[in-house]
């Protein structure tokens, strides 16, 4: 019996388990065992969560439960704490306490954190997009602030309560400004005391050029999509300081605003601060190009915490595309079907700018607008699991397009909690605290 311990359930983790399970039994008579533990108990398709920002999507529609991507596979919910790579041995906190758990590959598949300490003031006062938790908080942000703008009377405090700021021109920033523009234009008039006039989405990026893993073209054809849907795209800037109601630019200039979001920086996962005998650079984990981590015999590395080598010399970005690659390619050196290098190149890339448009690179096709909206919404479609996931999803984007996003601002308080809650001015003036 060979037992595979996989930490991490995210992109590279779950595709890995699901490429084992035919080679799974429960039976006790098969000759491969494998253990799943991650921190939830879900996939996070991080490409759509600009969609539940922008109330396009709801959250549950984003995620996919890892029971049910591979129930042949044992699962634990846990966090893991300490890794022996010499034993293959690991500890985790679970629902039920601290358990270990021991296996002859241990794949570390655990990628990476928002960082929080780019600007001075974003841990504070900004807010990121890496978890369902963060888009939903920050979905219901939008419903709040504008909300607190129609009870606001200062017209400074408006201004920053009706402003949206969204720092870096990455995809993630570009789709984030994009869902933000569209869920303001969809649902400012359910406020009629927070005109149209008055809200607004900024976008800034200190390069010349929006996503600039695209090509120039597909860059300014963002800019201009985002322009024609009411988004100030600042391009050459960068902030400085983040406060309550402020943003501080390079330029000395200051923005007023009440929600920042920054989409810019990653940093390692807290995990492998407690690996000072693993080689790593840069926060990843070096891996030779089979995806074996160097020095421990059975330990792989796959997706964002692992720097493995391409034939070029260079190494597999992060995005969910090489993390997948890298599961796919895992699997079969596992299975023993698989002895040559770790290769793969990018099919493309693709972001959406709002209101059924979007950018998108397909094997060196350039296209924007409605097909690239098309292209994005095909594709992650197709990479949804099971036919009911799809399907869900289908129908909740064909609803989308013909009806208003829902602005039901659900606050996550139990009956017990009613009445020994806070008054409710008093909550609902700590800014970051919102549920
Ligand atoms: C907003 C956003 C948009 C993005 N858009 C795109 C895009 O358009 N295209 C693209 O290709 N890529 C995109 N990416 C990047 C892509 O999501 C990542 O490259 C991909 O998720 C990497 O997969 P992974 O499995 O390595 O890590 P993750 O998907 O982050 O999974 C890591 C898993 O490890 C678990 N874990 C972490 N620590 C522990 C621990 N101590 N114990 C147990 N479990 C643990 C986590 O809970 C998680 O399940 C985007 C990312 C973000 C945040």
């Amino acid at each position: 019996m060979t037992h595979i311990l996989v930490i991490g359930g995210g992109f590279a983790g779950a595709t890995l388990v699901r490429q084992l399970a035919p080679y799974i039994r429960r039976d006790g008579q098969t000759p491969l065992e494998v253990t799943l533990i991650s921190e939830e108990s879900y996939t996070t398709y991080h490409p759509m969560l600009p969609e539940v920002v922008g109330a396009a999507i709801f959250p549950e529609h984003v995620v996919a439960p890892l029971r049910e991507v591979a129930p042949k596979a044992r699962f634990v919910m846990g966090r893991v704490s300490t890794i022996d790579f010499a034993s293959r041995s690991i500890e985790c906190d679970t629902l039920h306490g601290k358990r270990s758990f021991k296996a002859d590959h241990l794949v570390l598949a655990f990628g990476n954190r928002a960082r929080l300490d780019v600007i001075p003031g974003m841990a504070e006062h900004g807010h990121v997009l890496k978890t369902v938790g963060d888009a939903m908080h920050l979905r219901n942000l939008v419903l709040r602030r504008l909300a607190q703008m129609e009870l606001e009377d200062s017209p400074r405090a408006r201004a920053a309560l009706g402003s949206f700021v969204v720092i870096g021109g990455g995809f993630s920033g570009v789709e984030t400004a994009g869902a933000l523009a569209d869920v303001l234009a969809s649902i400012h008039h359910y406020y009629p005391l927070a005109p149209r006039d008055q809200l607004s989405v900024t976008l800034l990026h200190d390069g010349d050029l929006l996503l600039p893993q695209l090509p120039a073209s597909l860059g300014k054809a963002a800019a201009t999509s985002l322009r024609a849907r009411g988004v100030v795209v600042q391009l050459g800037t960068s902030a400085l300081a983040i406060g309550p109601t402020t943003v501080h630019l390079r330029d000395g200039s200051i923005l007023q605003s009440a929600t920042t979001i920054a989409t810019i920086g990653t940093r390692a996962n807290p995990l492998l601060d407690a690996m000072a005998d693993l080689p790593q650079q840069r926060g990843r984990i070096v891996c030779n190009d089979h995806c074996a981590v160097a020095g421990w015999p059975g330990v792989w590395a796959i997706g964002d915490c692992a720097q493995v080598p391409l034939p070029d010399g260079s190494y597999a970005i992060q995005t969910a595309q090489f993390a997948v690659a890298q599961a796919n390619y895992l699997a079969k050196v596992l299975r023993g079907a698989d002895t040559t290098a770790f290769r793969y190149r990018s099919r493309g890339m693709m972001a959406t700018t709002g209101h059924h448009k979007g950018v998108a690179e397909l094997f060196g096709l350039r296209l924007t607008g409605l097909p690239a909206w098309l292209l994005w919404r095909a594709y992650y479609l197709s990479q949804m699991p099971t036919l009911g996931r799809k399907f869900r999803v289908f129908v909740e984007w064909t609803w989308g397009m013909f009806f208003r996003p829902d602005i039901t601002h659900f606050r996550f308080e139990r009956s017990s909690e009613r009445d020994a809650a806070l008054p409710i001015a008093t909550t609902m003036t700590k800014s970051n605290k919102e549920i």
